[in-house]
């Protein structure tokens, strides 16, 4: 493990392949570096500095790399992944080298994998990133949740909301009152939009 330099890493933020660290295996291919036995470092420059490097070790028919990405409270997470490569014959001779998805249930053949927090075909990381989207459904809820429990209103967005609790200041239970509206807004905005999204799931399926 180890072999990336120490403060730098992957950008968090938006997953787009735009923006995120792309491995190109013909390009390493056809700059020789994929050749079993060699180690190489690949760093990647954002704003014109050094943002991300990657120890990329290459084996017979797969490589492993070496990388570090930035997880919560300024720690990180060091990750080890191993990519397989497998080469095509190209129609006027010569050969196509190509990288398999390293997702589990993917496995893809594609001649890039972007990385953030893992290395896959973009494919997989629109999935990933739908699914994170999914788990952020209930961040509103949650956050109009504990505006409840301060209030000492019961839990869920769906039951009656209370009034003032005793010994709180107006000004504190209005500006509470107004952030819960906020994300019990959005809670049921994000709701609605899934009963929508799942109709149409179900009249596209016929089943309705
Ligand atoms: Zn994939």
């Amino acid at each position: 493990m180890g072999g990336i330099g120490s403060g730098r890493g992957f950008q968090g933020g938006k997953i787009t392949t735009s923006n995120m660290l792309a491995l190109d295996a013909r390009k390493l291919h056809r700059k020789g570096l994929l050749v079993p036995g060699r180690t190489f470092d690949m760093h990647w420059k954002l704003n014109g500095e050094n943002q991300a490097a990657i120890q990329i070790q290459v084996e017979f028919d797969y490589v492993i790399l070496n990388y570090r990405y930035p997880i919560d409270n300024g720690a990180w997470q060091s990750m080890e992944d191993r990519i397989y490569f497998e080469w095509t014959d190209c129609h006027f001779g010569g050969q196509r080298v190509w990288f398999r998805c390293p997702q589990e249930g993917c496995g893809r053949r594609t001649a890039i994998v972007y990385g953030d927090s893992r290395f896959l075909c973009r494919h997989c990381h629109k999935l990933v990133y739908a699914c994170q989207r999914e788990k952020d459904d209930y961040r509103p809820i949650r956050q109009a949740d504990a505006i409840r429990k301060q209030l000492g209103w019961p839990n869920g967005i769906a039951n009656l909301e209370g009034g003032k609790p005793k010994g709180m200041h107006w000004r504190t239970f209005y500006k509470l009152k107004a952030r819960y509206d906020t994300h019990a807004n959005e809670a049921w905005a994000l709701i609605e939009l899934r009963l929508i999204q799942m109709e149409q799931r179900l009249l596209r399926k016929g089943i309705s």
